[in-house]
């Protein structure tokens, strides 16, 4: 049974507290991972802000833990272009890159795609619509982000942690803000965090405390665009186990 750990936080937690919080699950994580021998791999320890974005879907545990382990490498080739002939040179999509993979000569735009994270924010930012994914559904990316995630937690059985941050994010601890993305709305309900060695079951779990939570999807936001990710699947044999905050030191 792979166990995910949940400690709700009241809404009132200082940034500190949940600071120290994040900190008690990593070393509880990490305690439960094996002494290293030279030859094996080095644990991967991964803290993430889960929130839904309005054109991927439920950002989670498998997409944290993909990009973690794989760099850029699963966003390589799916980056936007810009059509010329339809962009409108407002810059816009430079504004809201988080990547800075969008340059702008003062005429078009153009995407870096070395840079780009494939998450769609220009494309849904742009009221020409001049940005197009050659991956327009979103599909390949979360088949890649999918496949990272699981290779990763098979390679690093054992060596894997990941605390999740679910909650509002003008609440995240220091140095871990919300991003200024707009397409990260509604923020997910305040949940706490999330914790486990599998980013599969993570997920799972937190799209199980949400459906509790009766948090509905909200729909894409561009016009006739797919709809976001669905739930990830469950992969069953999971558990939630709740641990109260005031176990924790802090
Ligand atoms: S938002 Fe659209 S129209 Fe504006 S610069 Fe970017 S691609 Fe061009
Ligand atoms: S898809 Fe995201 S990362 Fe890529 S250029 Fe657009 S905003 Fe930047």
């Amino acid at each position: 049974m792979r166990r995910v750990w949940h400690v709700p936080l009241p809404a009132a937690a200082s940034p500190a507290r949940r600071e120290a919080i994040t900190a008690a699950l990593l070393a509880r994580l990490r305690a439960r991972l094996p002494a290293g021998d030279g030859a094996a791999p080095a644990p991967l320890l991964v803290v993430h802000r889960a929130d839904w974005h309005l054109a991927q879907g439920l950002d989670g545990a498998v997409a944290a833990v993909a990009r973690a382990a794989g760099g850029g490498v699963v966003a390589a080739d799916l980056a936007p272009a810009v059509d010329p002939a339809v962009c409108g040179g407002c810059g816009l999509c430079v504004t809201f890159c988080e990547q800075g993979a969008v340059a702008h000569d003062g005429r078009v735009a153009r995407v870096d795609p070395d840079r780009c994270r494939a998450c769609g924010d220009c494309a849904t930012e742009c009221y020409l619509r001049a940005l197009r994914f050659p991956d327009a559904s979103g599909a390949e990316l979360r088949r890649r982000l999918s496949a990272a995630a699981a290779a990763a937690a098979g390679r690093l059985a054992g060596r894997l942690g990941i605390v999740l941050m679910v909650g509002d994010p003008a609440d995240a601890p220091a140095g871990r803000e919300a991003p200024r993305s707009r397409h990260r709305r509604p923020a997910l309900p305040p949940l706490g965090l999330l914790a486990g060695h599998d980013p599969a079951a993570v997920d799972a779990a937190l799209a199980d405390l949400l459906r509790r939570e009766g948090w509905r999807r909200p729909a894409a936001r561009v016009p006739g665009a797919a709809p976001p990710a669905p739930w990830p699947d469950d992969p069953g044999g999971w558990e939630i186990v709740t641990l109260p905050p005031e176990t924790f030191p802090g």
